[in-house]
């Protein structure tokens, strides 16, 4: 072989070298933009505190609500008449077609959002924590029978603007998406626990997080903890339900929240929680939706 036919050859050999190291950056390149080649599992993840500090919400200081408490004292029998009068002019006309009017059964979920033109008076529990003023004499009696049955319950979250959803909302998406999860995959897996904005019964000013006093994590733990069971045996004498059970996230589209309830009234939560149904299978069974 002689010197120019050699040359050639490592030429050829070198030319053939840098087509496999531009094929391998290639490729290389592609696993690194594209989490579709191989995604990265994803771990459950449920909303957690950090959440809230994210989105710029109150830190968490298990808030004082004696002020509350006490400013809400028990009317029961007020109450319960102001319901029974609800339901007796129900009964007089259709009450099938009045409990859709009734402002403690508005159904919202992702196909169902907040109305445009919902509107809500709000009353303070503790700083900047509002809810619907309505339900403020329900929920004081329920933190009140809590505490008398040695129970100390601390609400972390209940009205939220469509401002705070939708940060609050983000920032869960920016999580998911750290550990290089697509904006799309992120974006479905940050709604099976942050509910999408304007889908959100935090704004409707009658949902409430309510943990332990103690208890730092939104997680499934809390419902096997004292005050996740006591809420949960309890919560319906107050006009509450465990809004997104264990076994209904095909028909809720949420995760399991034992910390998340939602006022619905006394008639209607004792029938939930009863039978162990969804606000939408009550809804359903009344003929609605
Ligand atoms: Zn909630």
């Amino acid at each position: 072989m002689n010197k120019s036919a050699s040359m050639k050859n490592v030429m050829i050999a070198m030319e053939v070298l840098l087509c496999l190291v531009a094929l391998l950056l290639l490729l290389f390149k592609h696993n690194v933009d594209g989490s579709q080649v191989h995604p990265v599992a994803e771990q459950d993840e449920v909303m957690d505190f950090s959440d809230f500090l994210e989105a710029g919400e109150e830190p968490v200081t298990h808030p004082d609500l004696s002020t509350f408490m006490e400013e809400h004292p028990d009317h029961t029998d007020s109450i319960t008449e102001a319901e029974t009068e609800d339901a007796k002019i129900q009964t007089e006309e259709s009450y099938q077609t009045d409990q859709r009017d009734n402002w403690r059964l508005i159904l919202v979920n992702k196909q169902n959002p907040v109305p445009a033109d919902y509107e809500v008076k709000l009353t303070e529990i503790s700083g900047s924590m509002q809810v619907d003023e309505r339900i403020a004499t329900d929920l004081a009696a329920m933190l009140r029978a809590a505490k008398d049955d040695g129970v100390s319950l601390s609400i972390v979250s209940a009205y939220r603007d469509m401002d705070k959803q939708t940060k609050l909302f983000e920032a869960k998406i920016r999580r998911c998406m750290k550990n290089g999860t697509t904006y799309m995959d992120a974006y479905s897996r940050a709604s099976e626990s942050v509910t999408v904005p304007g889908s959100s019964e935090h704004q409707l000013g009658l949902a409430l997080d309510i943990v332990g006093s103690g208890h730092q994590a939104l997680d499934e733990s809390f419902g096997d903890t004292e005050a996740g069971k006591w809420l949960a045996r309890y919560c319906d004498e107050y006009g509450f339900i465990l809004r997104y059970p264990k076994g209904k996230e095909y028909i809720t589209g949420i995760i399991y929240e034992p910390w998340h309830f939602r006022y619905v009234g006394r008639e209607a939560a004792r029938e939930i929680m009863g039978n162990e149904i969804t606000l939408e299978e009550y809804l359903w069974s009344m003929g609605d939706q």
